[in-house]
């Protein structure tokens, strides 16, 4: 796509490129490919039988982790549109920003991190990315990895949080002590704006969130919902529902939008260095609207993520990996012979983590049957 870039957008002939160099491809450039090089990889397919927040067991109109990572680069795309932003690397980051996650959705991640803190290591989802963009992915003859340019792999460590160049030696080349550029900066707030309008919705139709409950714990949605009841007074309150859901995640992407260009402006930044040396992150949202976005994240949190009928699940995940884990741990002569190898470099709980991290929620519970029994 032709598309004019700001000035301090990421421009792809700037890119600090590859590891391994590669012959330039004819017409796509290095960020196209990078996002290619993403839908094309086992771990994106994988994503399909993450959980993200409902399992199967509710409905398959809910969404998995391939459709909120879909969901995600949508909202992303468009606002980078706006911004001027370079959209090829937004849309490779958007899709690949998730793709370090364990089966189980959250509870699954915190599992998996309390069984390696036993072993005096954390599961990071960020850094488990990189170890599948950089070493797990095999598809090409030429090298190990996906062979990602630098700036997408910046991303996938940098989008959501900071890391310390002290704790982090190995992540030094990825320039720890400056923000990462404004496509990476977008990705953390849009995949936050998708979660919460997405579990809403899902909340909601799993019939585990009621309409008057949101519109009590939610002032932004009872304006957008009581002017959706008077516009379309016979229509099915879902329709209803939907028309306030829509309105207010239009109303966080305009804001998004809005504010970064505002920040922009306030800093002058007329460069993707500018943007590097500042010292806060630009991208965000308003004071108002973060107020809304936070409110929205805690009634999440209050009635949905924390609510009983998750619960099952969440012991599932919970056992089901500290088993498995513990199990590998003591026999490791029941892994794949691939991580067993491994083993031979790494210490083994990390060879555990790393097959645990990359297994879906249907494998899991197949490995679980096999080896603990049900
Ligand atoms: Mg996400």
């Amino acid at each position: 796509m032709i598309q004019s870039l700001a000035p301090y957008a990421v421009r792809v002939e700037n890119s600090r490129g590859r590891r391994h160099v590669e012959q330039q491809h004819p017409y796509r450039n290095d960020f196209q490919r990078d996002r290619d090089r993403v839908i094309h990889s086992r771990a994106f397919r994988r994503l399909e039988a993450k959980t993200q927040v409902f399992t199967r067991r509710y409905s398959d109109h809910f969404r998995n982790r391939l459709t909120h990572t879909i969901e995600v680069a949508q909202i992303a795309r468009t606002v980078a549109a706006q911004l001027g932003l370079n959209v090829d690397l937004v849309e490779a980051l958007a899709l690949v920003h998730d793709i370090g996650h364990p089966p189980f959705g959250h509870a699954g991640e915190k599992a998996l991190d309390s069984a390696m803190r036993q072993h005096g290591l954390f599961f990071d989802h960020n850094l488990h990315a990189l170890r599948i963009v950089e070493d797990f992915e095999t598809r090409y003859a030429a090298f190990r990895g996906l062979n990602l340019t630098f700036e997408v792999r910046e991303g996938i460590i940098k989008h959501s949080r900071d890391y310390d160049a002290a704790e982090h030696p190995e992540l030094t080349e990825y320039l720890l002590g400056s923000r990462p550029p404004l496509e990476a900066q977008l990705i953390d707030i849009t995949d936050e704006i998708a979660y919460a309008s997405a579990d809403l919705d899902d909340g909601y139709e799993a019939r585990l969130l009621t309409l008057e409950q949101i519109r009590e714990g939610l002032p932004v949605f009872a304006g957008f919902l009581r002017e959706a009841e008077e516009r379309y007074p016979d229509a099915a309150e879902k329709l209803q529902f939907n028309e306030a859901l829509r309105r207010v995640l239009d109303r966080w992407a305009g804001d998004l939008i809005r504010n970064t260009q505002q920040h922009i402006k306030a800093a002058g930044l007329t460069t993707v260095e500018d943007v590097r040396v500042c010292g806060t992150r630009i991208a965000g949202l308003s004071p108002e609207i973060e107020q809304e976005r936070r409110q929205t994240k805690e009634f999440l949190y209050q009635n949905l993520y924390f609510s009983s009928a998750l619960e099952p699940e969440k012991d599932d995940a919970e056992r089901i990996i500290a088993e498995l884990f513990d199990l590998w741990m003591k026999q490791p002569e029941k892994l794949p012979s691939s991580y067993q190898e491994k083993a031979e470099q790494e210490p083994l709980a990390r060879i555990v983590c790393d097959y645990i991290a990359g297994m879906t929620d249907n494998y899991i519970y197949e490995q679980h049957e096999k080896y603990c029994g049900v």
